[in-house]
């Protein structure tokens, strides 16, 4: 793993980089050819020649074919899941159980905690047609008799085991199902291989935990990941106190290579509520409070008002009682917290709405922010309230385009016009921060901008876009992993523009996500990104292209800020 030391990356040098075009996202002036940075600030945009007349023998970084654009955060995301994710059985672009056991009969070492077998990723939606029920206990049982295994699905909120992992933890046909949860049965009663939500702790509770060594590595890895996709910020959303620890060790000593604005876990069955404090470090900000009020559309947990269309038995799960969260969140809001809520169901949507109206009226606070996460599925007349209440709307383009192949069997045709609306509550006067909730999605945040223009698949399917009302132009789409995620972290004063005086977080584009035809941010990849002035990732070909005649990016000067 690359670790870049602050030092050698000069924040306190005057630096003046050069781009075919740099989107300031300043309304007077979006558009300037360059920025000059200074002790981790922007100092100044504008035209190359008159910047470089202006400071005088300035370091120049020539960033020739590429668009530099505000640092991008990524409002919702898990970083410890990603580093998980990174090391343990990734079954993402998979299609079929045969495709899912291959993969884990090779499993490397680094996909067990202690002895089991751990993977992530699997989605029947994306298996043959036929085959789309939940997977059973007795597929894995075949590989597996005596080793326990536990898969969890794309959108975690549901897992896939084996009977030995049902064994050690206890679970079987008389264990009722938890508050919040549910146990897949077979026709004898018997677990069938697949808990969702809360029943999914019933399990979890009796794996080993990584150990802090392998926490650590996870971790580390999760940030490069980040950093060398162009981000510049992860809003994380549901950070445990020993992540929180490990984020507050590295920050102090400057370790931290990117901006980490921590949402810690709001509820713990039976817990008090911790008496937390608030962090503002140098990179690390602690201040918001998470809590999950419904599951997730693919494993039907998301909270529903009326049936799921294609299972007219359920209405979905609610993980917390909503008085318990009212008190909760009205507690956390009077001692200054920002309260994100977990809403994905129309119901749980409404309930959040009247949850945060009340509790943020109780306490009295001038300016709370608080968040819905995710927001996917409103009642047309829950959309407008998002501006009314001042509520954020932290959305996932993605999420829209990895579940329209499914989400209007679960919905039918009505309720699907006020799904992914982030059109609909934009155009209401709403708060947007947009975010990929990897590792449930990619996290390259390309792929949002991509999907947040088109409604399309990397194919281009549906032709015109999946509820092509929907659709954001470049900047719009833009402004959600910028200026909208630096508002839901308070900073808009900060970050989410290039503007002098504000924080020198940029990344430098292979492509323009703005007026680039779609299709081109696919490939497009992050060239250099800067955290606080500082070098936090830089594209290999950088360095590479230097050297030769005929490069498109170059570094000038005499001292290269990229080299190591
Ligand atoms: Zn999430």
């Amino acid at each position: 793993m690359k670790h870049v030391s602050p030092e050698s990356t000069g924040a306190d040098e005057t630096v003046l980089y050069a781009a075919d075009r740099v989107r300031t996202l300043i309304p007077e002036q979006p558009l300037a050819e360059a920025l000059v940075t200074r002790g981790g600030k922007v100092v100044a945009v504008g035209g190359r020649r008159e910047l470089q007349a202006a400071h005088p023998g300035v370091r120049v970084v020539e960033l020739r074919g590429a668009t530099i654009v505000p640092g991008l955060a990524d409002a919702h995301a898990h970083l410890a899941g990603l580093g998980r994710t990174l090391s343990i059985l990734n079954f993402a672009g998979t299609s079929s159980v045969e495709q899912i056991l291959e993969l884990a009969k090779t499993a490397p070492p680094a996909s067990y905690e202690g002895e089991w077998l751990v993977g992530r990723g699997w989605d029947q939606n994306t298996w043959p047609k036929g085959q789309r029920d939940f997977p059973t206990r007795q597929q894995l049982d075949a590989l597996f008799p005596s080793i326990p295994v536990y898969f969890t699905r794309v959108d975690g909120h549901a897992a896939w085991v084996n009977t030995e992992a049902l064994r050690r933890s206890g679970v079987g046909a008389t264990t009722p199902d938890p508050p919040g949860g549910r146990i897949i049965r077979d026709r004898q009663g018997e677990p069938a291989g697949v808990l969702v939500d809360h029943a999914m702790a019933l399990v979890v509770s009796k794996m080993p935990r990584p150990t802090e060594a392998q926490q650590e590595t996870r971790l580390r890895a999760s940030l490069q990941k980040c950093v060398s996709v162009g981000l510049t910020s992860v809003h994380d959303a549901g950070t445990d106190s020993p992540t929180l620890n490990l984020f507050r060790q590295w920050d102090s000593l400057g370790a931290l290579p990117l901006r980490v604005y921590a949402m810690g876990e709001g509820y713990e069955r039976g817990k008090q509520i911790p008496d937390l404090g608030s962090i503002q470090g140098k990179l690390l900000t602690f201040r918001a409070v998470k809590f999950y009020l419904d599951g997730a559309l693919g494993s039907r947990g998301a909270a529903l008002h009326a049936p799921y269309s294609d299972e007219p038995n359920q209405r979905g799960l609610l993980l917390i009682e909503p008085t318990e969260l009212e008190k909760r969140a009205k507690d956390l809001i009077a001692r200054g917290y920002q309260v994100a809520v977990h809403a994905i169901g129309d119901r749980a949507n409404t309930l959040a709405l009247d949850i945060l109206a009340r509790a943020a009226a109780d306490a009295k606070v001038v300016d709370p922010r608080n968040r819905i996460e995710h927001a996917q599925i409103l009642r047309m007349e829950d959309i407008p309230r998002f501006a009314q209440l001042g509520i954020i709307a932290s959305m996932q383009p993605t999420h829209a385009t990895s579940d329209m192949p499914w989400a209007e069997q679960r919905l039918g045709p009505e309720r699907i016009a006020g799904a992914y609306a982030w059109k609909s509550l934009l155009d209401s006067g709403a708060h947007l921060a947009f975010g990929s909730d990897f590792p449930v999605e990619d996290s390259n945040p390309l792929l949002g901008l991509y999907a947040a223009r088109t409604r399309q698949n990397a194919k281009g399917e549906p032709a015109g876009g999946w509820l092509p009302e929907q659709r954001l132009d470049g900047e719009q789409a833009l402004r959600g992993f910028t200026t909208g995620a630096a508002y839901a972290s308070f900073a808009e004063e900060l970050r989410g523009m290039l503007r002098p005086g504000m924080d020198a977080d940029f990344v430098a584009l292979s492509v323009d996500p703005v007026d680039d035809p779609p299709q081109r941010l696919l490939t497009g990849k992050a060239l250099l990104t800067i955290v606080a002035g500082r070098v936090a990732y830089q594209d290999p070909s950088l360095t590479a292209e230097s050297r030769s005649s005929n490069s498109r990016a170059l570094v000038q000067g005499s001292k290269s800020p990229l080299a190591r």
